[in-house]
C-alpha cells in the first residue's frame, strides 16, 4: 500500500493552536517539577509512586516539546545545507540505540553533495523522528534493519527511511499524522506531525508504502538547492 499524507491547512492551525497552549503550559510545569523535585528530596519512603509522577510528567514535558517544534518552521530562515551531513550527524546520535536494540543502520547518503535549503535542526527533527519510529517498529528479539537511502532526483532530493518491522495496516496509514493519533503505549502521536509539518515548510513531500508483517518505507523529496 502506498499512501501519500494529506497537508491539509486545517491541520496546520490546529497544530499552531496547540503550539500556543504548549507554550503556556510550560512555564508552570517546570516550577511544578521543580517544587516536586524538592519533596521527593525530603521524603524518605513511597520512592515508587515518586517513579511514577515523575514519568509522568517526562510524558507531558516530550509532548509539549514536541508540540512546540509544530510552531517552529514558520519563524525560521532557510540556508543550504548537505543533507548528507546532517543524516551522518543524526545517525551518530542514534547509533547507541540501534546497537542497543540489534538494529543494524545501513546508511546509504548521496554520492554527491546535495545541499537543500533548510533550517538544519527541523530537518533532523525529521530524520529522527522517523528512524524513531523504525527502530520502535522491529518487535524485540528480531533482527532489525534500517535503511536510509538519499538520492539526487532531478530537481529534488529523494529520502527514503526503510525498516523491516511490524508494518502498518492500511486503516491505520489513513491515520497516520493527525496529531496524538497513535498505537503505543507511550506514545505521544506527535511525530509524524511534526515531521508532515517541517516537511512541508520546507516545500517537500511525504510518502508511505508499507507491507502488514514486512516492514515499512517513508520517502520525502526536498527541491534541491541550486
Ligand atoms: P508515536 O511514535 O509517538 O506513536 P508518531 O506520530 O511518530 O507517534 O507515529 C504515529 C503512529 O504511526 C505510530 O504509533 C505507529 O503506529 C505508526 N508508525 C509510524 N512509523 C512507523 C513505522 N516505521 N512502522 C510501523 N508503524 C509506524
Ligand atoms: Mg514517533
Amino acid at each position: 500500500t502506498e499512501q501519500a499524507l494529506q497537508f491539509s491547512e486545517k491541520l496546520s492551525s490546529v497544530g499552531q493552536m496547540a503550539a500556543g497552549i504548549a507554550h503556556e503550559i510550560r512555564n508552570p510545569l517546570t516550577s511544578v517539577k521543580g517544587f516536586l523535585q524538592l519533596f521527593r528530596a525530603r521524603s524518605q519512603d513511597r520512592r515508587e509512586l515518586w517513579d511514577v509522577v515523575f514519568e509522568e510528567i517526562n510524558r507531558i514535558e516530550n509532548i509539549i516539546t514536541e508540540l512546540l517544534m509544530i510552531a517552529r518552521p514558520k519563524q525560521s530562515t532557510l540556508v543550504p545545507r548537505s543533507i548528507g551531513h546532517i543524516l551522518e550527524q543524526v545517525l551518530l546520535f542514534l547509533s547507541p540505540q540501534a546497537m542497543m536494540n540489534d538494529i543494524e543502520i545501513v546508511n546509504q547518503g548521496p554520492e554527491e553533495e546535495l545541499l537543500i535549503n533548510c533550517d538544519e535542526n527541523q530537518i533532523k527533527q525529521v530524520f529522527i523522528n522517523l528512524i524513531k519510529n523504525a527502530f520502535e517498529a522491529i518487535p524485540p528479539g528480531q533482527a532489525g534493519r534500517v535503511r536510509i537511502h538519499i538520492t539526487r532526483s532531478g530537481d529534488y532530493v529523494a529520502i527514503q527511511v526503510a525498516d523491516n518491522g511490524c508494518g502498518i495496516p492500511e486503516e491505520v496509514i489513513r491515520k497516520l499524522g493527525q496529531p496524538f493519533f497513535t498505537t503505543k503505549e507511550k506514545g505521544t502521536g506527535l511525530g509524524l506531525t511534526v515531521s508532515k509539518e517541517i516537511i512541508l515548510n520546507h516545500h517537500g513531500s511525504l510518502s508511505i508504502t508499507s507491507e502488514t508483517g514486512k516492514g515499512t518505507t517513508f520517502a520525502i523529496c526536498f527541491p534541491l538547492h541550486t
